[in-house]
């Protein structure tokens, strides 16, 4: 079959149900009172769990790095936000990763099709089969959901703080409004896969899954597993048909007149002056950005007919 309509319903067939769970309370949020409370309903499902909440990002990485090795899966009680921090050890040790959606952001558990209801979220902790994503490098860097210059930034600077839930403002038309004036169009040159793209934009976004900032789907049929790069690029054009076509970007994921799309698996993107980029809702990196597909990176729980992994 080939890659690109793989379905997310055919995990990897099971030998060895899991025995030992590391749960992991996310480290930022102050939601560690309610990944503790997962504990006892995992324990139930028959997972040796220990839970940890590491007090920052440096103390999750070694958690994940150290104790584990000692586990047969790994779970994250929290939002985008944890699992993008985690990325580098859990790349590191390639043990499947469940996600336990408890953050704002949840695009990952979107993009695999997790349930909505906790109890079954729990369940496919204990009994789900596991698939490979796709995640993405910028600049060496791994990537979860998407990376974004422009509006991103303009709407940052306008609300300090609250930079990790800053794509999905995008989607409010009195956000998108104050940020788009401004903003001011900039020049861009966008390589993918060896062909070179020049144009003025206000926002360029490059994402890995179908979802991102809570619910733009630059292409209806793009996936996490897919092996490419869904890019997608807004012009600066009246407000009014700006506000359009994110619409019609969120809603049918189509191409108009303001906005630009094109899909890869190597993308470079250069401005004039270096430019902030928002990397997984975080203000972290800067142009130029050199963009790649990983393909099938990262072992996931996720919902299907196989019960077990063997791991
Ligand atoms: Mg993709």
């Amino acid at each position: 079959m080939p890659r690109n309509v793989r379905a997310m319903t055919d995990p990897s067939p099971a030998a060895v149900p899991p025995r030992r769970l590391l749960l992991l309370a996310n480290p930022r949020a102050r939601n560690g009172a309610a990944a503790s409370d997962l504990v006892a309903p995992l324990a139930g499902l028959g997972l040796e769990v220990v839970f940890v909440e590491p007090d920052g990002i440096e103390a999750l990485l070694a958690t994940i790095r150290t104790t584990g090795r000692t586990v047969d899966r790994i779970a994250i009680a929290g939002g985008d936000g944890s699992i993008a921090a985690a990325l580098p050890a859990l790349l590191d040790l390639q043990k499947p990763l469940a996600v336990l959606p408890l953050g704002t952001a949840n695009d990952l558990a979107r993009n695999l099709r997790l349930p909505d209801a906790r109890e079954e979220q729990l369940r496919l902790v204990a009994r789900g089969g596991v698939r490979r994503i796709d995640l993405a490098s910028v600049n060496g860097r791994p990537v979860l959901n998407a990376v974004s210059i422009g509006l991103g930034a303009a709407v940052a600077r306008m609300h300090q703080g609250t930079a990790k839930r800053l794509l999905g403002v995008l989607n409010y038309p009195r956000v998108l409004y104050a940020a788009w004036r401004r903003i001011h169009p900039f020049r861009v040159e966008i390589t993918c896969d060896g062909t070179v793209h020049r144009d003025r934009f206000i926002h360029v976004a490059v994402v890995n899954g179908r979802f991102h900032g809570g619910g733009i789907e630059p292409r209806p049929s793009g996936t996490i597993t897919d092996g490419v790069l869904d890019l997608y690029a807004l012009r600066a054009d009246p407000v009014h048909r700006l506000v359009r076509a994110m619409a019609k970007l969120k809603i049918e994921g189509a191409e108009s007149d303001e906005a630009f799309r094109l899909q890869g698996r190597h993308i470079a993107i250069a401005t004039s002056r270096p430019r902030r980029a928002n990397i997984d809702g975080e203000l972290v990196g800067r142009t130029p950005l050199d963009i790649e597909i990983m393909p099938e990176a990262l072992p996931v729980v996720v919902p299907g007919r196989a019960e077990h992994d063997g791991s």
